[in-house]
């Protein structure tokens, strides 16, 4: 991976493509969009655990905002940054409030 193209991923509104001057053509491109999509994610990742610590520090970790419930331990070992109990997750009638 090029030093140029992490910088290209950063710059916002930035496409970063430049093929035409590129040998390795479309590889580049789709390693570009793969890793600025890792990235996102990486991100949104972040976002969730941050506002999970928030929770913590307000003593609201661990309820689910769904039904006000517990979310039980098991769930938020595999899920630390989870909002909801199963329960409220699954069932489409409850979604999730926005953080
Ligand atoms: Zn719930």
């Amino acid at each position: 991976m090029k030093t140029e193209s992490i910088k290209a991923l950063r710059r916002p509104g930035a496409s970063g493509v430049d093929d035409e001057h590129d040998p390795e053509g479309s590889s580049t491109a789709f390693e570009r969009a793969h890793v600025a999509t890792l990235l996102a994610r990486a991100r949104e990742h972040l976002e969730e655990l941050d506002r999970a610590l928030e929770r913590l520090e307000q003593g609201r970790y661990g309820q689910c905002e769904g039904c006000g419930g517990a979310i039980p331990p098991e769930r938020l070992e595999i899920r630390p940054a989870a909002t909801t109990c199963v329960r409220c997750a699954s069932d489409p009638r409850r979604p999730p409030r926005p953080a």
